[in-house]
């Protein structure tokens, strides 16, 4: 290789290929600004799906994403809360619709392959956006530039580096960003069934001792699961025959959509909340689980990664249109600013509804119950619990209200 193509230069730089990394990626790149992806490969296949928010779907939407997408969705259109503990104060069972607040659905629920895919398929269709499959080894900022080492020896200089790699992330580090978190004593067992009953777009979440169980729909008589329970019992349900498996997770789901079969896939992820000290720093910005890390619960983990990598596509496409710097130190401080809120609250709510569950302190279980006693009963506060669910009050990028950047 010529020792110039060593070199290579961009405005941005996108480190990771996971969903929020090939979403910022495709944000910038729509928007005119030079960027590069650099992406490893996933060590093991990811079976997991998620379950996106309508502003999450209205993003894609507009980054020509989701029409790829649309036909491998489910719509959540019903969401139902069921206290299957055996304490003394359980909660009332609550259903949530969305058509009480205007929604045709809450979100959609889609294999994480089939996004994936859908995102790198667009990525591919982009002349701003070139991938490179080698991984990055090293990221030194300095005033005017920030320049990424790959492992092959070639390096990239850019304005700014979008750190979307992980929770080991690199880029996090090099940037001297600190986390704080703490394990729960919980992990989540995920897999795919399918069943004989049809789920009628609602996904269904039972509250049990150990945590949630919960069921959310996908395209045809077909669920994904989200399994939380003690991590020993999550590793003892994983390593069972397929027969078995099914058998309790069909019992567990009080046959509500009658004989389950569980389909190959099966994978098992301990909790934990971790959370980056800053979102950005010496021309690095955080997105996705490189800045938040918070349990499967509530399905808020990649919609805020999403939100993330949406607010810096604005940020930074506004300001390659202005002529300034795309690192500078006054846009990385205002995306700081934008995300802390978002990221903060959500991270608490999902903190405290998983404490909640766990609690064996009976004021926590009948505070639980009153506090879904009054959503079931109050309008008012039923809707605004169910608007804050879908899209935050704070700060809404504008890729989530469906408007081009
Ligand atoms: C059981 C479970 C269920 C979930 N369900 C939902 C849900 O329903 N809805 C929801 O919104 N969220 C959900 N989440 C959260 C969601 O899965 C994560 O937020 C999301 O996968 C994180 O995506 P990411 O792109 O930030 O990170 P990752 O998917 O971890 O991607 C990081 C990428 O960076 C790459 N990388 C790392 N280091 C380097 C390097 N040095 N150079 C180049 N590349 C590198 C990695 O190979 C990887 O491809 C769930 C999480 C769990 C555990």
């Amino acid at each position: 290789m010529a020792e110039e193509s060593r070199l290579l230069s961009a405005q941005a730089v996108v480190v990771g290929a996971g969903p929020a990394g090939l979403t910022a990626a495709i944000a910038l790149a729509v928007g005119d600004v030079e960027t590069v992806l650099v992406a490893k490969r996933p060590e093991r296949p990811d079976n997991r799906t998620s379950a996106l928010l309508a502003g999450s779907v209205a993003a894609l939407d507009v980054l020509g994403v989701w029409e790829t997408c649309r036909e491998h969705a489910a719509p959540l259109r019903v969401i139902r809360l069921v206290d299957d503990t055996r304490r003394l104060l359980r909660a009332p069972e609550v259903s949530f619709s969305a058509s009480e607040i205007g929604f045709d659905a809450f979100g959609h629920n889609i294999e994480n392959r089939h996004l994936i895919a859908a995102l790198e398929a667009r990525a591919a269709e982009l002349a701003h956006l070139t991938r490179i499959d080698v991984p990055a080894t090293a990221l030194t900022p300095d005033e005017k530039a920030i320049v990424l080492e790959l492992q092959d020896g070639r390096t990239i200089a850019a304005q700014i580096a979008v750190g979307a790699d992980g929770r080991k992330s690199l880029c996090r580090a090099a940037a001297g960003i600190p986390t704080d978190g703490f394990t729960y004593p919980q992990a989540a067992l995920t897999l795919n069934f399918a069943h004989a009953r049809p789920h009628r777009d609602v996904s269904t979440e039972f509250h049990t001792e150990t945590g949630p169980f919960t069921a959310v729909p996908l395209p045809g008589n077909r669920s994904s699961l989200v399994c939380v329970v003690e991590p020993a019992e999550a590793e003892r349900l994983a390593a069972l025959p397929v027969e078995t498996l099914s058998e309790i997770i069909e019992r567990r789901a009080h046959s509500i959509l009658g004989k389950v079969a569980v389909e190959p896939g099966r994978g098992v992820f301990p909790l934990a909340v971790e959370t980056a000290g800053r979102f950005a720093g010496d021309r690095v910005v955080l997105v996705g689980e490189a800045a938040h890390v918070v349990p499967p619960i509530g399905a808020q983990g990649l919609n805020l990664g999403l939100r993330d990598a949406a607010t810096i596509g604005e940020l930074a496409v506004a300001a390659r249109r202005d002529g300034a710097d795309l690192g500078s130190t006054a846009l990385l401080a205002h995306y700081d600013r934008l995300r802390r809120p978002d990221i903060a609250s959500r991270t608490a709510a999902v903190d405290m509804l998983n404490r909640s569950l766990l609690a064996d302190f009976l004021p926590a279980q009948g505070l639980r119950g009153v506090g879904l006693y009054l959503l079931d009963q109050i309008g008012p506060l039923r809707r605004a619990v169910m608007r804050e669910g879908v899209a935050p009050s704070a700060f809404e990028p504008r890729l989530m209200r469906g408007e081009a950047l």
